[in-house]
């Protein structure tokens, strides 16, 4: 792979072990020549593989023997042509530890260089602006390098040889300190200004590798609260960075596996359950108002020197959020962040190496012992994944996602190229945001799609987008057999399999709106074989907007007329009139389409416990339901439901359950004890479903996927529900189990529809 400093790599060990040869990249991998000591050479072959460097992924070592050549010393020789090869872009990276060392070493010249990088670390992606990847096809053509930067560059022996956006501070990109209105902050050392404005409250506006964030202290209140306000987020968990897992592990849990995704090179936000009230904890050193009501806090380590300086010794942790407007892209423009967060930002610390396309931080949970990504961007993209039995002579394909958690994936020689998290395509900017990268990523890869996919749904803004591509085929793809198809390409699997996809809402293929899907599928096609019983959803999108009228949705449908008694005294907070009116919506039939969503059931259950009654953000009710589960004691009850029989499909009926909820609350049971009965009975009924497909259809595989498998509590119960009955479960891992994944799994079926129809 070009750019991970693979081969300057191979050139120090070869000279270490005093060995001759040369070292080429040719269209198959690395081609290795040479000769010595046989010690030498086995020595030579350890280290090759052991200590490779971050992002040199080694799939395979063959080694074969020659007869002596005479050669002297080692080169590294100009690679092969590169006809047929794939343009690779490698993700950006973590700073590295010699690098670190160097911006803390007072006696280096890089000492406090806030842009400091190597060939092991520092930004690609977000800098490259056309391939094969060069200095001059990057953001720092414009910085000419110095002497010294140059002569790293050049040599071999130098670990900064070849590294494109090499700098220092004689040459490379520098910092300015703003106030709010663009006057330049009078000061000798910006970064040193900016922590002790951080300090005293201030909110900063962060230009860093993939965009701005906005920071503040966050063990302050007054300056958590304060963003809050001027963000108008009054609920929605921020970010935090701090210097070390050992400070992390002064506020939250870290296990040793967590704290492998916290230090690893990709340096995502990880999601770790912070520290309870309870004894022996002391609660408070971060401020409660970063991650209101949420038993998780997203946490991150500094992963540029730019963040190292401001928080080594400085912070406990930083508040790190996106530098955005709700619900727009994160903003990676200097001039658009002065014209858009000047009423949120008390100051602007910018630099002057652009950004050319804006990567998110990227998020991962560990479930059941592994790391799933939530939000797949920064430290991922754009890391190709083999798609199983999809061979290098399918036509280049594009598949446009879904609406939200926008992505765009590109197939192309059998290998799928998913973009970084593009956020909700509801608003201009978003969709805006959305066509540059495809077209971005289009330049870098030098695809041409021949085949478009797409979601059902119509008014997707990324439907109508694929439609407008000419001269490519289109396919529709149905979104939760979407779902089900990107969980069995990231997992290689190409046999058929039970897919339970529990999601929030798509169009499903008897225009209703599904989300509590029970599949057979396999990458050809699907049949659905059973779902959640339908259910209103009153108003439409303000049902999701509002969890209550969910909760009435599921009252009547349990109640029938009696359901306005305990509409009224659960749903604590809404106005009488609301929730007659919703009543009487459902009744006439106004607005209320029909869903099957596992997620607006979620919100019927937060809303019913007295959790949450409005979203502030998307996911906000299912978010506090699961931490409710993880503030009690967990225990393993569950509520009554039904599976009936329609149309020769399995029905889960939920409104025993919903009886029972009402009981429960009403005899004061509590919310974290009704939460975990509930999140139980969804792992229980779909077990049940599962078992009786394995009976009828003899698949004993089960894909699971879909954003309510973000839920951590309930993945962990359903996997080991269904492994104790000897299903084999495959979950998502490099990619979401939300909608961010939509992409890829369109990308998979349309190359299998290709590849069957020649179409
Ligand atoms: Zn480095
Ligand atoms: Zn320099
Ligand atoms: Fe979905």
């Amino acid at each position: 792979m070009q750019g991970v400093g693979f081969r300057p790599f191979v050139y120090r060990i070869a000279r270490r072990q005093n060995l001759a040869g040369w070292v080429l990249n040719d269209t198959l991998g690395v081609l290795i020549e040479v000769e010595g000591d046989r010690g030498d050479v086995s020595m030579f072959l350890d280290v090759l593989e052991q200590d490779a460097p971050p992002l040199a992924r080694i799939e395979s070592v063959e080694t074969q023997d020659l007869p002596l050549g005479g050669e002297e010393g080692f080169r590294i020789l100009k690679s092969a042509t590169c006809e047929g090869k794939e343009p690779v872009i490698p993700p950006d990276i973590a700073t590295c530890e010699d690098c670190l060392r160097e911006i803390f070493d007072p006696a280096d010249r890089r000492f406090g260089y806030a842009f400091t990088n190597c060939t092991n670390c520092g930004p690609r992606y977000t800098i490259v602006k056309d391939t094969p990847y060069d200095r001059p096809r990057t953001s720092m053509s414009v910085f000419k390098m110095c002497k010294l930067c140059q002569k790293e560059y050049d040599s071999p022996e130098d670990r900064r040889f070849h590294a494109q956006p090499n700098a220092c501070a004689a040459c490379g990109p520098s910092l300015t300190l703003t106030d709010s209105r663009r006057t330049a902050v009078a000061c000798d050392d910006p970064l040193r200004k900016t922590i002790e404005l951080l300090k005293s409250g201030a909110v900063v506006a962060i230009k860093g590798l993939g965009g701005f964030h906005l920071a503040c202290d966050a063990t302050s209140d007054a300056a958590v609260g304060r963003l809050r306000k001027r963000k108008k987020r009054p609920y929605k968990p921020f970010a935090v960075m701090s210097q070390d897992t050992g400070s992390v592990s002064q506020y939250a849990y870290v296990s040793d596996l967590e704290r492998e995704v916290l230090e690893s090179y990709a340096s995502p936000i990880v999601l770790l359950r912070k520290f309870s009230k309870a004894p022996p904890f002391k609660a408070g050193i971060i401020s409660d108002l970063v991650a209101p009501n949420i038993s998780d806090l997203g946490v991150m380590l500094p992963y540029t020197p730019l963040h190292h300086l401001l928080v080594r010794n400085n912070f406990l942790a930083l508040v790190m959020t996106s530098g955005n407007l709700t619900d727009e892209p994160t903003i990676a423009a200097n001039e658009v962040a002065f014209e858009k967060l000047s009423h949120i930002a008390d100051n602007f610390l910018i630099h002057n190496r652009e950004i050319l396309i804006q990567n998110d931080d990227s998020i991962v949970k560990v479930i059941a012992s592994e790391p799933v990504v939530m939000r797949r961007a920064r430290g991922y993209v754009l890391e190709p994944l083999k798609l199983p039995g999809v061979g290098r002579d399918v036509p280049d394909i594009l598949a446009v996602g879904a609406e939200e958690k926008g992505t765009v994936c590109f197939l192309k020689r059998g290998r799928a190229f998913m973009s970084q998290h593009l956020g909700d395509l509801k608003n201009r900017e978003s969709i805006l945001s959305f066509e540059k990268t495809a077209t971005h990523i289009r330049r870098l890869l030098k695809v041409k799609p021949r085949i478009v996919a797409h979601d059902l749904h119509p008014m997707y803004s990324s439907t109508r987008y694929a439609l407008r591509q000419s001269g490519a085929a289109t396919i529709a793809v149905q979104h939760h057999y979407a779902h089900i198809a990107a969980c069995l390409a990231e997992n290689g699997v190409s046999k058929k399999v039970i897919g339970v996809s529990f999601d929030g809402v798509g169009l499903g293929t008897d225009d209703r709106t599904w989300g509590g899907e029970f599949f057979t599928a396999d990458l050809t096609g699907f049949q659905r074989v059973g779902h959640l019983k339908y259910a209103y959803l009153p108003g439409g999108d303000a049902a999701a907007k509002e969890p209550y009228r969910m909760a009435i949705s599921y009252l009547q449908a349990a109640f029938g007329k009696e359901a306005e008694t305990p509409a009224h005294r659960l749903l604590k907070g809404i106005e009488k009139e609301k929730i007659d009116f919703v009543i009487r919506m459902i009744e006439k039939q106004i607005n209320s389409p029909l869903t099957s969503s596992t997620g607006r059931l979620f919100d019927a259950a937060a809303a019913l416990v007295g959790q949450c009654q409005i979203n502030t953000y998307e996911g906000q009710a299912p978010m506090e339901l699961e931490s409710l589960v993880w503030s009690g004691r967990r225990h393993e009850q569950s509520y009554p439901y039904r599976i009936g029989n329609e149309n020769d499909m399995m029905v889960v009926d939920v409104s025993p359950m919903i009886r029972r909820i009402v009981q429960d609350v009403g005899n004061g049971k509590t919310k974290p004890y009704v939460a975990c009965k509930f999140h139980n009975t969804v792992a229980k009924y779909a077990l049940e479903v599962c078992e009786r497909i394995k009976k009828s259809r003899g698949l004993s595989s089960v894909a699971l996927s879909g954003g309510v498998f973000q839920n951590k509590y309930l993945t962990e119960r359903l996997v080991s529900l269904l492994e104790g009955k000897g299903f084999h479960v495959y979950k998502h891992k490099v990619v979401p189990p939300n909608d961010g994944s939509i992409s890829l799994g369109q990308a998979a079926v349309a190359a299998y529809h290709h590849m069957k129809s020649g179409r």
